[in-house]
């Protein structure tokens, strides 16, 4: 019997509250808060125009990340319990001494500004409670620097045994990958000028159920610390698939790709986290500044199916945050099934394999041009978080006669484009991107359907604001009315379709007060019931996340909704690689 099933994803909520917490560095406090004066800090020469773009680009070095990423992976356990006062040099403690040193030395060049602490914080992992991070700050200069953009990734480690100190844990990809990719970004953002103050954060704790972000995040929800975005990179440089790699997985072994990067985030209609994913892919192809052969692909979960990582505990706390990681992984990262030989999470996450014993690594594990590549969008995407002072758009939006009718009512003079984005209710990206310098704009062409209307203004030099709430649009034809003749509800096709681990179902409920029950039926090719789903539906748009977590045995399956026990109908789905 094939088991389809719909999980809900609970992450565990901790009992204890994280407490304790402390910066070495006293200043820090304030400068989180903005809470400083701009004059008394070092003119920035790089500023965040037109240009902006193209001199990251220029200055960006896979070489850099390569020597980092080597003396990250030096330390060969970097289990965030293998952190002793009496071995500073070792272990997690010696790279953030390392790093820390990088962050001085940057510091002090000219044109330069980089803030640094130590984070402390109590919170019970393996057999320790005390807990240390490293985070650098990069003071803004503008109206609005008592925001913050954060760009983290985990610099702890780990083997087969979360809390083994004693094994070779260098955690190249997972995530000495993320880790240098930070220190290159703390190299270069230090000398731009930007709005917003950044915060970029080597946390710890991560492979022990995200401690380390978890106690930050709190901290800052404690204090008011105001976030803007958090960007989290965890396995943002190998490019090969395994033999496993948890859902929604990569073709298998030997597959390679360095072209992609996925985000993560969580919702989906009107959810900050994925408008900010939307917003990143929006940018990519739509700045003309920017040039990249990177694709983004933005994912409809939170993250890969039963992982997690540091953007979680913020969006817990009410900050808006995404993940990016590899398109493709080597492994699911659960190294205690049988017959695991993948590199995630075992002491075969080194940096690459020496073939001809001659001490040279011959085939590397980290691709650095991918790792630059992806570093770059993490930039961009931070340098236009900590830029951009377009206001949101608010927007309405209607259809008559077969047209979409969009208008912007808050225009402000900053604005010099409209990015109208609309996509049918089952895409999780935008279908149809159209730029315009006017705030009212009609479009024609679409099918009928049902479509979700987004805004986003762009400013002069390409800096794009964060998209507008999504507004529901029903398309139909000239000669119905589109408000009499509704059913109660609707069923629509789900997407993707086909799929392999997720897929989106949604429902469109036009009456609430005519449901007294609902439920979504399971079906297997034969029609039996295989798992019966009670809804809690609201007005408006449901969409109901199905989650395939076992290979399926059947090609197609079908879903009905049945309301007041009444099935009002039933559609197929398609499943990938069954
Ligand atoms: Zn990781």
């Amino acid at each position: 019997m094939t088991r389809i099933c719909l999980l809900i994803l609970v992450l565990p909520i901790l009992s204890f509250a994280q407490t304790n917490f402390s910066f070495s560095n006293s200043a820090f406090e304030k400068l989180l808060k903005g809470d400083y004066e701009v004059s008394s800090l070092e003119k920035r020469r790089v500023i965040p125009d037109a240009s902006l773009p193209t001199w990251l680009q220029s200055q960006l070095s896979p070489d850099s990340l390569s020597v980092y990423l080597q003396k990250i992976i030096a330390y060969n356990n970097r289990n965030t319990i293998n952190d002793t006062i009496t071995e500073p040099d070792k272990g997690i403690r010696g790279a953030r001494k390392m790093i820390s040193q990088y962050l001085s030395f940057w510091n002090s060049r000219s044109n330069s500004v980089i803030e640094q602490t130590e984070f402390s914080f109590d919170y019970p992992m393996c057999n320790k409670t005390r807990h240390t991070e490293i985070m650098g700050f990069v003071p803004g200069i503008g109206p609005n620097k008592n925001e913050i953009v954060i760009l983290e990734a985990h610099l702890d480690s780990r083997c087969e045994d979360r809390c083994d100190i004693l094994c070779m844990a260098e955690g190249a990809e997972d995530n000495g990958s993320g880790s240098a990719m930070m220190m290159e970004l703390s190299r270069l953002l230090s000398l731009i000028e930007l709005n917003r103050s950044l915060l970029i954060i080597w946390t710890t704790g991560e492979e022990q159920g995200l401690g380390g972000s978890r106690s930050f995040a709190v901290y800052c929800k404690n204090n008011g610390i105001k976030i803007k975005a958090v960007f989290n990179n965890d396995i943002v440089g190998g490019i090969e698939c395994g033999k496993t790699s948890s859902p929604p997985s990569c073709p298998g072994p030997f597959q390679f790709d360095s072209t992609h990067l996925r985000i993560f985030s969580s919702g989906t209609t009107n959810s900050m986290h994925k408008n900010l994913a939307r917003l990143s892919k929006v940018l990519f192809e739509n700045n003309k500044n920017i040039n990249s052969s990177v694709k983004l692909d933005v994912m409809i979960n939170e993250d890969r199916t039963g992982r997690g990582s540091d953007h979680i505990p913020f969006r817990e706390n009410g900050y808006t945050a995404l993940r990016y990681t590899s398109s493709y992984e080597h492994g699911d990262g659960n190294p205690a099934q049988a017959g695991y030989e993948d590199r995630q999470h075992s002491t075969r996450d080194v940096l690459g394999k020496d073939l001809d014993g001659d001490g040279v690594l011959d085939s590397l594990y980290v691709n650095f041009n991918y790792l630059a590549n992806n570093t770059f969008v993490n930039a961009v995407t931070a340098c236009n978080a900590a830029t951009n002072v377009n206001a949101i758009p608010q927007i309405v939006a209607s259809s008559a006669g077969g047209k979409i009718i969009i208008d912007v009512q808050n225009p402000d003079n900053i604005a010099k484009t409209y990015l109208y984005c609309i996509r049918k209710i089952t895409s999780v990206y935008y279908d149809t991107i159209i730029k315009s310098t006017d705030t009212h704009l009609e479009v024609t062409g679409f099918s009928t359907f049902q479509y979700y209307v987004s805004v986003l203004a762009e400013g002069e030099y390409g800096w794009m604001s964060m998209i507008s709430n999504d507004v529901l649009v029903r398309v139909t034809n000239k000669t119905t009315n589109p408000i009499k003749n509704l059913d109660v509800v609707e069923l629509i096709q789900n997407r993707p379709n086909p799929f392999d681990d997720f897929t989106m179902i949604p429902i469109l409920v036009n009456d609430i007060s005519k449901i007294n029950t609902a439920y979504l039926n399971i079906l297997d090719d034969n029609g039996k019931i295989v798992e019966r789903i009670q809804l809690k539906l609201i007005e408006g748009m449901n969409e109901y996340i199905l989650e395939l977590p076992y290979k399926a045995f059947s090609e197609q399956y079908y879903y009905s909704l049945v309301i007041n026990g009444k099935v009002m109908k039933t559609l197929k789905m398609q499943i990938l690689n069954y």
